[in-house]
């Protein structure tokens, strides 16, 4: 099953979905496929202003569109992807985060390209499917760097010894930088199992991680590979 934003579900001029492993690119926003832009994700800051369905904007890891019939898109297995909209559905964003784009600053580029001409405040975003607190451990460094970076209590960042909190990271960087509300779809793409017993797999998501901890655990494991799954949105009419 697809996982949709509450928030983003009230806002009658949009679609939006975040995609998983029995579904990489959520079903309703398939008829927009041909419109994405060509991009390469790079864990890097900039945003790209989409203006031409398939635009091709080069290295990339957020898009902002006020263009109607336009899907943009992040593809993540367990980086973080936030999902924007203006609250009337006139414009749009995308931002694949990673703890790399999180700590150099991608939402606060995202920020500051609706500030330009607009305000956070009349906008709201969701945060999709990402490596959760429970399993996305990390080096004490790393930790530490987040704890130096961000004025955040150290709970927050770190709720688990050397465990990351991706989401909640992002969640208050998002509330400070202005954003009129903020919510969270899906959940922890590492651990989250498979519930429909129609399809064969074991976990919900493609994960990078577990993929690569399985790899590690059994390097002849033929058919251990994770494609990324789309979080898009759109503005409809
Ligand atoms: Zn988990």
């Amino acid at each position: 099953m697809t996982d949709y934003s509450p928030l983003l579900s009230t806002i009658p001029s949009i679609k939006h979905g975040f995609g998983n492993k029995s579904a990489l690119l959520p079903e309703l926003l398939l008829p927009y496929r041909a419109t994405l832009p060509e991009k390469k994700q790079v864990h890097g800051v900039r945003i790209a202003d989409i203006h031409h369905p398939a635009q091709v904007c080069g290295e990339a890891d957020g898009f902002f569109t006020r263009e109607p019939g336009i899907l943009i898109s992040v593809l993540t297995a367990d980086c973080l992807p936030v999902i924007f909209s203006r609250h009337d559905g006139s414009a749009i964003a995308a931002v694949h985060a990673g703890w790399r784009g999180l700590l150099d600053g991608i939402l606060e580029q995202m920020a500051q390209r609706i500030n330009r001409e607009d305000r956070t405040s009349h906008w709201v975003a969701s945060i999709g499917p990402a490596a959760g607190s429970c399993c996305y451990e990390v080096s004490e460094e790393l930790i530490t760097r987040f704890q130096q970076a961000l004025p955040l209590p150290p709970e927050l960042i770190s709720p688990h010894h050397h465990h990351l909190d991706l989401a909640a990271i992002a969640e208050n960087k998002l509330r400070a930088l202005g954003f009129a509300a903020v919510d969270h779809a899906g959940s922890c793409t590492i651990c989250t199992p498979n519930t429909d017993p129609r399809l064969p797999q074991h976990f919900k998501y493609t994960s990078y991680r577990r993929n690569s901890h399985r790899r590690a655990a059994d390097p002849h494991h033929p058919g251990i590979k994770g494609r990324n799954q789309y979080s898009g949105i759109i503005i409809t009419s």
